[in-house]
């Protein structure tokens, strides 16, 4: 089997080597939330702000050009990433939400009517919700719910015969941040368009497991954030086939993203910079561009090992813990442990674990309709990145065992 190096792996990302509460050293374990960087990625941004510091696409001067080469070249690193066929279909955002938003409102909401239905899954993150509920309210469309098994897996029969229903549009995951659960989007999509469908996929949790090639998924649009795969927050991506996103009327206005202004009307430029408006994040591109660089670098092949490997450690550990019960065993999964326990709430758990130097989230994951439909408060969940080790496994289950005497 391909050898991954795990300690050179976590050597890389300075913030695992810390303590907190003084002496206790930290196992970070909330990576579906947003993963740690590497130093490569925090050392092109610092090299930004110290040395090539000036805005983007307008200046004669070489630092504006030093800049906007920088910035260009972010854009190709991320579309060789995800395969994109044009760096052009690469459009930066915020961040997966403001991705996602972007698609609800300007290719959704000018073309969705009282007689239109989009289809989102039950499980899905509420910034793949309520973008198309407020398209959906502002045209008179309805919003319907691909349902799921209690696994964390969805109902296909169901799914098949919502988009067989005069379906406008198909939303979806690739990746549950809340149980991580991988759906089958590939075989998804093909079936949404054999019912002429087009399908977006928020692929905020699949990035830093999965190599993404969006023209094998043949996806229509595939959204994700940069700091859920080792790059900086604030900035996101928007893939879209080049035709739909030509045919995008523009987002948000102002610089960038005109081609003439005057006031008896306004021209727009072209790809990707309509719908690019302002001042872009300079800095968060350029992080996200080395972050994509070393995400394309891996051994995919060894660091899926590796994963799969602590991932099932993980499953196998908390199995065997009395009173303890894992929420989502699709089986086909990434590095998310999502449990409760019988008498203990998650919160109460997440707590002292965090005095425990275990970093994991609790609560509903923005997953409100999900916890709901399994009937839950919440869950504890333990969401793994490459650099885990099966010794923060370890580290989590003498924590639980910790939490169990404290409330048991
Ligand atoms: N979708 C999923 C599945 C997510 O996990 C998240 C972040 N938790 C988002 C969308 C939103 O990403 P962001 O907050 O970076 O915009």
């Amino acid at each position: 089997p391909p050898r991954f190096d795990v300690d050179a792996m976590r050597g890389e990302f300075p913030a695992l080597h810390q303590s907190v509460y003084e002496d206790t050293p930290l196992v970070y374990l909330d990576n579906a939330a947003t993963t740690q960087k590497p130093q490569v990625v925090l050392d092109r941004m610092a090299r930004y702000y110290a040395h090539e510091n000036s805005n983007v696409h307008r200046g004669v001067h070489k630092l504006s050009q030093d800049a906007t080469d920088a910035f260009e070249e972010a854009r190709q690193s991320v579309a060789d990433l995800i395969n994109a066929p044009s760096s052009d279909q690469v459009i930066f955002t915020r961040g997966c939400t403001e991705s996602l938003n972007l698609v609800a409102q300007t290719f959704a909401r000018p073309q969705l009517g009282p007689d239109d239905t989009v289809v989102v899954t039950h499980m899905e993150h509420h910034s793949n919700i309520v973008p198309w509920q407020m398209a959906c309210e502002a045209t008179g469309a309805t919003l319907k719910v691909w349902p799921i098994h209690d696994d964390g897996t969805l109902d296909m029969e169901a799914g098949r015969q919502l988009l067989a229903e005069e379906t406008f549009l198909l939303a979806m995951g690739h990746v549950s941040n809340a149980l991580g659960t991988i759906h089958p989007v590939a075989s998804i999509i093909d079936t949404a368009h054999a019912h002429g469908v087009p399908v977006v996929i928020d692929g905020a949790q699949s990035m830093a497991h999965l190599p993404v090639d969006v023209q094998a998924l043949d996806a229509d649009f595939y959204a994700f954030s940069g700091h859920k795969m080792f790059g900086p927050t604030g900035i996101g991506v928007l893939y879209g086939k080049y035709d739909l996103l030509d045919g995008l009327p523009p987002y948000h206005g102002g610089g960038d993203m005109i081609d003439e202004v005057s006031f008896d009307g306004t021209t727009y430029a072209d790809l990707p910079h309509r719908l690019e408006a302002g001042t872009p994040h300079i800095a968060g591109v350029i992080g996200l561009g080395a972050a994509a660089r070393f995400v394309r670098e891996l051994d995919h092949e060894a660091v899926h090992a590796h994963e799969e490997d602590v991932l099932q450690y993980a499953h196998e550990q908390l199995a065997a813990i009395d009173g303890l019960r894992l929420v989502g065993t699709a089986p086909e999964k990434t590095s998310v442990c999502s449990f409760v326990f019988d008498d203990i709430h998650p919160y109460d758990a997440g707590t002292i674990l965090d005095r425990l130097g275990l970093a994991v989230r609790t609560g509903h994951h923005c997953t409100q309709p999900l916890m709901e439909r399994l009937d839950l408060p919440g869950t504890i969940r333990a969401s793994f990145a490459l650099y885990n080790t099966r010794q923060d496994v370890d580290r989590l289950v003498e924590g639980l065992d910790r939490v169990q005497t404290m409330f048991g």
